[in-house]
């Protein structure tokens, strides 16, 4: 009775049928296909692109330099150097990140007791010369400065989770 089936089946075309059933359904769906980079997709606040160093609202920078982001990176990708200011501070005089080795773990980011080494949302850079690969710490601060509003604004939101 099976090979009965299976030959009406295939006199019929079935299987191709079948197919073109599925073409036709999702002819007239709602398109889903995003036009990037025109359009982009929604990102979760806690997305892995770009790294940044923050400051507190006065200025000064967060980090105190404590190293265990660091310590922590499982890619060894973070350099930090570091020296005590006139007023006792201790504050980094070097902190690169070689986004070569990074793996974009987050685990500097979950590391850091004064939430200074952060994550943004930033995922569209290329390289085009060597050495660009190392964010440097001047670079990382600007990073925290242009997206610093944002960046306050999505630990809020994920502050229950954190
Ligand atoms: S995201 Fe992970 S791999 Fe990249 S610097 Fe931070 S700890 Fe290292
Ligand atoms: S970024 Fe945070 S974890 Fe890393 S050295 Fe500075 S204070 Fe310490």
């Amino acid at each position: 009775m099976e090979s009965v089936t299976r030959y009406v089946k295939s006199l019929f075309l079935w299987e191709l049928l079948k197919g073109l059933g599925v073409t036709g359904r999702y002819l007239f769906a709602r398109k889903i296909t995003v036009q990037y980079p025109e359009e982009k997709t929604p990102l979760s606040n806690r997305f892995r692109g770009l790294h940044a160093l923050r400051r507190y609202p006065n200025g000064e920078e967060r980090c105190i330099a404590c190293k265990l982001c660091e310590a922590v990176c499982p890619a060894l990708a973070i350099t930090i150097e570091s020296e005590p200011r006139a007023d006792g501070t201790r504050r980094t005089t070097r902190y690169d990140i070689d986004l070569f080795k990074c793996i974009y773990c987050g685990f500097c980011e979950e590391s850091c007791p004064v939430d200074s080494i952060v994550e943004t949302k930033e995922f569209e850079y290329t390289f085009e010369k060597r050495g660009e690969n190392i964010m440097t710490k001047e670079m990382l601060l600007a990073m925290g400065d242009k997206y610093e509003e944002q960046l306050a604004a999505d630990r809020l939101e994920d502050a229950p989770y954190r």
